[in-house]
């Protein structure tokens, strides 16, 4: 090392010794004096969003690169949690994807940052500055998340009607066997069954029960035996109501019976589970590693299906998982996001070992349908029940925005970035 490469050395300690003061000088320091590779420099310039049947965030960057996430459910709030995000996220480095979001994480603890719409905003975050990230590197999002166990991910359809006195059931059944899927999930909780005696509790009576199993039987006759049947029960019912209900659906050997109780008493779920050999799901309403810990370590589930889209993002996803694997449960995540947000679930999905299948919610009606086709400039991603994960940098697809725009909530923002 010459003379003048050691001075420059020592210069250069004594600015990052200076920093030392502040952490954010730190960061910035390492960055700059130690980084052992060439990375792109980026900062971001701008977060911003629109809302269609989902929160849609995206974040600008100084290079010109932008990356598009997205937030379900927990969202009616969130373009304003992201606005309170923005001072935060402004000038940092969008390639520290973890950093930024442990920080808006755990700067959030007393405003609530544990679970519902801050963390479902910031799961959209997430989710873009992945996008971002992978294509200012030039690499597909699966490849950062630890790379892929898998080039396709297997989808199911949430059905659309599912009753046997429904002319258009058996034409949409056929539309499920048509498309390919080898898995399908029905929703048999019913408010407005005409035989529930009361408005308010959820104690199913013999009808209701009957309904309820005509419902699974009638799928279960006019799907071929190949394609797998899950049943939602939308965490409506009380612990005796699921019992049953568990043990009755023990004949038509479910993927999984969802949500039979509401989701917060674990230990209610647990005794569900204990009940019967029906396979039991839960977790589209649970949030962060934290949440899933005491479904995973009570032995309360079969199958996890967090919402990547509202769970956290990306790599809380890919946590959950690991989580989970230790426990010898697969993932089976709940999605109801539009192609950008599947894709992006894919990526976490190929990057896992214990990926069991995924959800698709937009068959039915036929306007619903045409809206997937439509979002994106790479047209339906699914073909014949799979999504083949995308090669190209980042998420690996873009949101078609003039189509987009003209289904966007009125009154809400369209992006404005800069
Ligand atoms: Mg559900």
């Amino acid at each position: 090392m010459s003379i003048l490469d050691r001075r420059s050395l020592f210069r250069n300690a004594g600015g990052a010794l200076a920093s030392l003061l502040s952490l954010g000088g730190l960061s910035a320091a390492v960055q700059t004096q130690m980084s052992p590779y060439r990375r792109p420099k980026l900062k971001i310039t701008d977060v911003q969003t629109a809302f269609v049947r989902a929160l849609h965030v995206r974040v600008y960057s100084d290079r010109g690169l932008v990356g598009d996430g997205e937030g379900v459910d927990a969202v009616s709030g969130g373009a304003s949690i992201i606005a309170g995000f923005r001072y935060a996220l402004v000038g940092q480095d969008p390639l520290n994807v973890d950093a930024i979001f442990e920080r808006l994480r755990t700067s959030g603890i007393f405003a609530g940052a544990q679970a519902g719409q801050y963390v479902a905003a910031l799961s959209a975050v997430e989710i873009a500055l992945w996008d971002l990230a992978g294509k200012a590197l030039g690499l597909p999002v699966y490849q950062l998340l630890g790379g892929k166990m898998r080039d396709r991910i297997r989808m199911y359809c949430d059905s659309g009607t599912d009753n046997r006195n429904d002319p258009k059931a058996k034409e949409f059944i056929s539309q499920i066997i048509d498309l390919g899927f080898t898995a399908a999930k029905i929703d048999i909780d019913n408010a407005n069954d005409p035989e529930r005696f009361d408005r308010v509790n959820w104690t199913a009576n013999n009808a209701e029960i009957e309904h309820m199993i005509d419902k699974v039987a009638f799928m279960r006759e006019s799907l071929p035996k190949r394609i797998e049947l899950a049943v939602d029960m939308h965490g409506r019912y009380d612990v005796g109501t699921a019992k049953r209900m568990a043990r009755e659906l023990e004949p038509f050997k479910l993927l999984w019976l969802e949500e039979p109780v509401p989701p917060e008493n674990i230990d209610a779920l647990r005794d569900v589970r204990e009940s019967s050999h029906t396979p039991i799901c839960c977790g589209e309403n649970t949030f962060l590693r934290h949440g899933f810990r005491e479904l995973l370590e009570k032995r309360a589930v079969d199958i996890i299906m967090p919402d990547i889209q509202k769970c956290g993002g990306l790599l809380e996803a890919r946590k959950i998982a690991d989580m989970a694997h230790t426990y010898y449960v697969p993932m089976a995540p709940h999605c109801q996001a539009s192609p950008i947000g599947t894709m992006a679930s894919c990526h976490v999905l190929a990057a896992i070992p214990n990926c069991l299948v995924l959800e698709w919610h937009w068959g039915h009606p036929a306007e619903r349908m045409s809206q997937w086709k439509q979002y994106a400039r790479e047209g339906d991603i699914i073909e014949k029940g799979y999504v083949t994960v995308a090669d190209r940098p980042g998420i690996g697809v873009e949101m078609n925005d003039d189509y987009v725009r003209k289904l966007q909530r009125p009154g809400a923002a369209w992006f404005a970035g800069k």
